[in-house]
């Protein structure tokens, strides 16, 4: 049997007519050129959505950014890449309808319209709202890092930057000692070991100065760290290792597990970003009350306060820590208060009563102990290494009571939380092969992640809903 082969490259043939016969029906492209052509554009804050009187002719913003989710949604994100594509890829060909955009048009685009790209992100929540795509009952917070235009030598903090302080003091010291005993010696054979010795010595000073001039920029602006490249970016841990990068918060509907709200911060850990990532979200989906659920890192009660506050009900585990549970010693949720008595009733049954009090973060911290019931209790081997037990409560602890009551209720939640953001991360990263940015500066990588959510969101209702009624709604969509 012989081979499958193409035609002969000079042979005329009957192509297709027009360049729409080469778009199917369902081509994801029809999708994002109505959807984009349903948005108020200047109402979402696009630049030059008015061509000007005066001046070169412009491209539409609505071209240029049919031309970026398109780009995401197939994991091209440079915009050289993109002007490439619009010169051999058929889809964009037929998007732009024929536009070829060089790629520091579509780059400027990016980066002059970077906060516009949120309320782009939002219109196709609203749109996964409208199509009844969102359970309303249970949300999924959580944060990932991903990587930033700054490479690891390219950030310091304090600590490190006191430590080179101090061993560059040391080597100059040692420098200096050296060169003095040469000094001498080295006149006979033309101080060649010498000069070379003060070569050594200017290049540790130089780099000693910048790291002081980087050490006062830190105690001038409080900062705890400090990044060359993108400097809003932060070394943070991720699992094992750590990496200059951004936090990415995401608040996912369960049901599908769309992402309702996302933001990007430099702030290196979750704690307290429960009720900020939240909350809009909860008033996105229109609804009084909404669950929500995130892992330990995010277990801070004034935090978890404020979210009760604003009508959500929040499930976080709590974290084990603490010299007991260092010890292997009772922990703190074994003891169970009671607020009839104003006592905390340890495991062998006693109520340890207030006796001490302090101020943390501004709260009223209780401590309880009971000396007399500790003194003799066969049970004090396995609950403190000291004369007595004492176990500390704050003043508003009521809603971490609360809060547990719920956990034990639905211990089945903690599995919902991973298997709901476990998605549109693994989705990001792997998939789209996302797992760094490629602008700088916060508000950049903000306008870069808004369009990365948007094009996981889009992906997903493009697998759930029938394209047809994906078309009714988006023609229905209020712009
Ligand atoms: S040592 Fe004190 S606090 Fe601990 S179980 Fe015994 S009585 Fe209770």
């Amino acid at each position: 049997m012989p081979h499958i082969t193409g035609h002969d490259r000079s042979q005329l043939l009957l192509l297709p007519e027009s360049l729409d016969d080469y778009v199917g029906p369902e081509n994801p492209v029809r999708f994002i050129e109505a959807f984009v052509d349903g948005l108020d554009l200047a109402a979402a804050g696009f630049a030059r959505v008015e061509p000007k009187d005066t001046g070169r002719p412009s491209y539409l913003p609505g071209d240029l950014l049919k031309l970026y989710i398109y780009g995401y949604l197939n994991r091209i994100r440079s915009s050289r890449r993109l002007e490439a594509e619009t010169h051999r890829n058929v889809e964009v060909i037929w998007l732009l309808r024929h536009l070829k955009p060089d790629f520091k048009t579509i780059a400027d685009f990016r980066r002059d319209n970077r906060k516009a790209f949120r309320p782009v992100f939002r219109q196709f929540v609203l749109l996964c709202k409208q199509l009844d795509l969102f359970g309303r009952e249970l949300l999924a917070v959580d944060g990932t890092r991903i990587k930033a235009v700054n490479n690891k030598d390219r950030n310091f903090t304090r600590a490190s930057l006191a430590e080179f302080i101090k061993l560059a003091d040391k080597k100059l010291d040692d420098y200096l000692q050296r060169l003095d005993q040469n000094d001498v010696a080295e006149q006979a054979t033309g101080g060649s070991r010498v000069e070379n010795l003060r070569e050594k010595i200017a290049a540790v000073r130089e780099r000693r100065d910048r790291c002081q001039k980087m050490l006062a920029e830190l105690e001038r602006t409080g900062e705890d760290q400090i990044s060359l490249t993108d400097p809003d970016s932060r070394a943070m841990a991720a699992h094992t290792h750590v990496a200059v990068g951004y936090n990415v918060q995401v608040a996912v509907d369960t049901k599908h597990k769309l992402i309702v709200e996302q933001q990007v911060t430099s702030q290196v850990v979750d704690m307290g970003l429960l009720t900020e990532t939240a909350e809009p979200a909860k008033e996105i989906l229109g609804v009084d009350t909404i669950d929500v659920v995130a892992d330990k890192g995010y277990f801070k009660i004034e935090d978890i306060e404020a979210c009760e506050k604003a009508g959500m009900a929040p499930y976080v585990p709590r974290p084990q820590r603490g010299p007991s549970v260092r010890a292997g010693l009772f922990r703190k949720h074994e003891f169970e208060y009671d607020a009839e008595t104003d006592s905390m009733i340890c495991p062998a049954g006693q109520h340890l009563q207030p006796y001490t009090s302090s101020l943390m973060r501004g709260l009223k911290k209780i401590n309880y102990a009971n000396r007399a019931a500790c003194r003799d209790c066969p049970l004090r081997s396995r609950c403190t290494d000291n004369q007595f037990r004492s176990v500390s409560r704050l003043e508003n602890e009521a809603v971490l009571d609360r809060m547990a009551a719920r956990l034990a209720q639905r211990p089945g939640i903690l599995d919902q939380r991973r298997e709901s953001v476990e998605h549109p991360f693994g989705t990001i990263k792997q998939w789209m092969y996302q797992g760094a940015f490629l602008m700088r500066r916060l508000e950049k990588v903000r306008a870069e992640f808004s369009l990365t959510a948007l094009a996981y969101n889009i992906r997903r209702v493009l697998n759930l809903v029938h394209f047809d009624e994906l078309m009714a709604a988006v023609t229905a969509m209020p712009g």
